[in-house]
């Protein structure tokens, strides 16, 4: 080698690591890859004196040109070029490739390249992740080129540096860009988030969300400044920062808000375990919650617990008596004849009813938060162990509600109950067996004649059992047609002579099942169950049929029918009265319906009116039971009546009592002075029908005269009828 050689090799070396300093240096840069490819370009083109260097971008199918340097007058190749460097590339992707014309290519690579006058190509990728993404194309098409070894690793050496560029400026990038994102999803979240170093307290950081939710940044503060629900908070013991996951719902009163509060543990960018807090407003769903809770435990009328939420409570209760030793008490109400509220004056006044005891209940002292409507006209009150002390007081404030009438519709109504009081747990201690025993005490207080209450007697037990019993039996009694149903009639004379002037029809119940059952038996179950009706319009069937051939045989008595209160009250009971006394051909002058006296004050315009309606039929109205209820003479000549019947228990005493007497001598005179006839009820002995007879009373009606017998019996004894 010549000195000129020797010469211009050492140059040619001092260029070449002057220009890979040059390109090192580049990874230092901030510049973008594209600016830098620039001066990398440069710095190449200067050195190899090669006319074009293109980076390509090669995807799946096609290349792109990213960059493309032409040095001296090469003139651009890269478009041209690119429609075949994917054929070109895609045979050796990985690998650098020279294309000396005519040596290493093949023969449709040559054809490709001299048509383009290309005259050389060197072609090496830059891989990342495994993968070719661009090429460096260096290509000389002005003249004839060798590419030396030195040039290729040149060439080679410059391409890693670039890979390793564009490696750390695609993930420097990414980075940011992530983390970017990671902050904008965290600022936007619906969340509050931060993070907390347990050790310290610190706030390390806090979202959007968060600062919006506490009004403030917390970074840098202590975290005991932001308890968020409680005001006196132990922060040492704080389950937060002590569990590395741990969860609740907090509500914050200042707020007026609830959260969800998740607590995990994270690794910091310091590699520190950090608490990771995230905040949820959950108020909406809580507010949900609660009207889905309220309208799973509260009755949607009245606003007082149900059933369900009563069991459950009673459950408690009984628990609580049972480990505490004390005692409870489970009260039933249930409304006396509630449904002739809601037939005669409508349903929207039946609920503003229960709606009104609903409210006086709850005023109870003692009971505010344990009254619940459990059926229709059902209510359950639970006196809990704190309070069986005011259990008398409890019980008489009911009853006392129950005394006044209520205002509806601009008039005045009675409603009364009937309850059963049982205790607890000393009469049971499983929530089914109280409500179905209080539930039985509160019929035996409905059979005693409602408007009362009873304690739960462990007799009546049975005759609950018979009640289910007596309840089936009466149904396939109706469905058969009610012929198990019979007419017993009791004589009513005349006092003076003791001469039989009519009768009072009387039902009995021959059931093939249960025997022969009296009415105080099943009436009240009937009325309760609503059976009444077709019981009742069986039963005034029968009585009209017997009167009517009485009189077809030319006896003409006045036979009494007992209507319920229940068949009173029905829409549609003057038509039905109508219709039994037309087909049946009655006459309805010989007819007398007797209706009790507790109705008759309730309602009174309402059953005014029906009593006139039913006298235009032609029937009489006697009143029944007369003096045991709200007894007003004034109520007498409201109601028109014809006929009042004097309850026996006046005349059980007639003999000892003063008061009785007096009050029966009053009755007969001033009822003769109003022109209603007076029938006295119960006379069982010979002394109590002189003292009547001695009054003037007109009509009597008792044992002493008769019992109720069967109808041909009657006819018999009493009609002179002989078969
Ligand atoms: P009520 O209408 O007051 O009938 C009179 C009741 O007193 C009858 O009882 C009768 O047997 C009884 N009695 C009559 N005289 C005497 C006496 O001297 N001493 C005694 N200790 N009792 C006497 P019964 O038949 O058991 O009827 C009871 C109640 O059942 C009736 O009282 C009436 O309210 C009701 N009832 C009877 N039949 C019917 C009916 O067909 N429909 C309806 N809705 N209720 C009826
Ligand atoms: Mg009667
Ligand atoms: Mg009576």
């Amino acid at each position: 080698m010549s000195f000129m050689e020797k010469s211009d090799r050492i140059q040619q070396e001092i260029k070449r690591s002057e220009s890979i300093t040059a390109v090192v240096q580049l990874m230092e840069s901030e510049k973008n890859f594209d600016e830098i490819l620039d001066t990398a370009f440069n710095i190449i083109g200067d050195y190899l004196e090669v006319s074009n260097i293109i980076m390509f971008e090669c995807k799946e199918d096609r290349v792109n040109t990213i960059k493309e340097y032409v040095w001296g007058d090469g003139g651009n190749i890269a478009e041209t070029l690119s429609p075949y460097m994917s054929d070109i590339l895609n045979k050796r992707p990985d690998d650098l490739y020279i294309v000396p014309i005519g040596e290493m290519a093949t023969e449709e690579e040559v054809k490709i390249l001299s048509n383009l006058k290309v005259d050389s190509l060197l072609a090496i990728p830059l891989v990342l992740g495994g993968r070719p993404v661009m090429h460096a194309v260096f290509a000389e098409n002005r003249k004839k080129r060798v590419w030396h070894s030195n040039s290729i690793l040149f060439v080679a050496d410059i391409c890693k540096v670039l890979q390793t560029i564009l490696e750390k400026k695609i993930s420097n990038n990414s980075l940011v860009n992530s983390y970017t994102a990671l902050r904008e999803i965290l600022d936007n979240i619906g969340s509050g988030i931060y993070v907390v170093d347990p050790k310290t307290r610190e706030i390390l950081f806090c979202n959007e969300t968060m600062k919006r939710i506490v009004k403030e940044d917390m970074v840098g503060k202590h975290c005991w400044d932001f308890h968020l629900g409680e005001r006196q908070y132990d922060c040492d013991n704080c389950p937060m920062i002590n569990n590395p996951t741990y969860f609740r719902e907090v509500y914050d009163n200042r707020l007026d808000t609830w959260f969800d509060i998740k607590n995990t543990e994270i690794t910091w960018v310091n590699s520190n375990k950090v608490s990771l807090c995230t905040m949820t407003d959950i108020t909406e769903k809580k507010k949900y919650e609660k009207r889905i809770e309220f309208q799973a435990n509260n009755d949607f009328l009245t606003g007082l617990y149900n059933r369900m939420r009563c069991e459950s409570d009673l459950a408690m209760c009984i628990e609580e008596a049972v480990v505490n030793g004390g005692r409870g008490a489970l009260l039933f109400v249930d409304l006396d004849d509630f449904k002739h509220i809601n037939d005669g004056l409508g349903h929207q006044y039946g609920d503003l009813l229960l709606k009104m005891i609903s409210v006086g209940l709850q005023q109870i002292d003692g009971i505010e938060e344990h009254c619940y409507r459990v059926g229709g006209d059902e209510f359950i009150v639970i006196i809990n162990p704190d309070e069986i002390g005011k259990c008398d007081k409890i019980v008489s404030a009911i009853m006392q509600l129950f005394d006044k009438p209520w205002c509806l519709n601009g008039a005045e109504y009675y409603c009364k109950m009937s309850m059963g009081i049982v205790h607890f747990p000393d009469e049971g201690n499983e929530v089914h067996e109280l409500i179905k025993k209080a539930d039985i005490a509160m019929y035996d207080a409905k059979k005693s004649g409602k408007n009362q209450y009873r304690y739960y007697n462990a007799k009546e037990e049975d005759k609950s059992v018979k009640r289910l019993d007596i309840e089936k039996n009466m149904r396939s009694a109706i469905s058969v047609g009610c012929n198990e149903f019979e007419v017993y009639v009791q004589p009513i004379v005349d006092a003076a002579t003791a001469k039989c002037v009519g009768g009072e029809a009387l039902i009995r119940w021959n059931s093939g099942n249960l025997g022969f059952l009296g009415p105080t038996e099943f009436i009240p179950l009937a009325e309760h169950l609503g059976l009444i009706t077709p019981i009742g319009s069986y039963f005034l069937k029968k009585a009209c049929e017997a009167n009517k051939r009485w009189s077809d045989m030319g006896i003409d008595v006045h036979l009494h029918v007992n209507l319920s209160v229940v068949q009173l009250m029905k829409n549609s009971i003057v038509e039905d009265v109508r219709d039994i006394i037309e087909e049946t051909g009655v006459k309805p002058e010989n007819m007398v319906l007797e209706i009790t006296e507790n109705l008759a004050i309730n309602d009174m315009t309402r059953v005014r009116n029906i009593i006139r309606q039913l006298k235009e039929i032609g029937v009489s109205i006697a009143l029944d039971d007369f003096g045991t209820g709200y007894s007003s003479l004034n109520y007498i000549k409201q109601l028109d009546l014809d006929i009042i019947k004097v309850d026996r228990t006046f005349i059980t005493d007639i003999v000892s009592d003063d008061y009785a007497k007096v009050f029966v001598k009053l009755i007969t005179e001033l009822s003769e002075k109003l022109n209603v006839a007076v029938c006295i009820e119960g006379v069982e002995d010979k002394v109590q029908y002189k003292i009547l007879k001695k009054m003037g009373v007109k009509t009597i009606q008792g044992f002493y005269f008769g019992k109720p017998m069967p109808i041909y019996k009657f006819e018999e004894e009493f009609l002179g009828i002989k078969e």
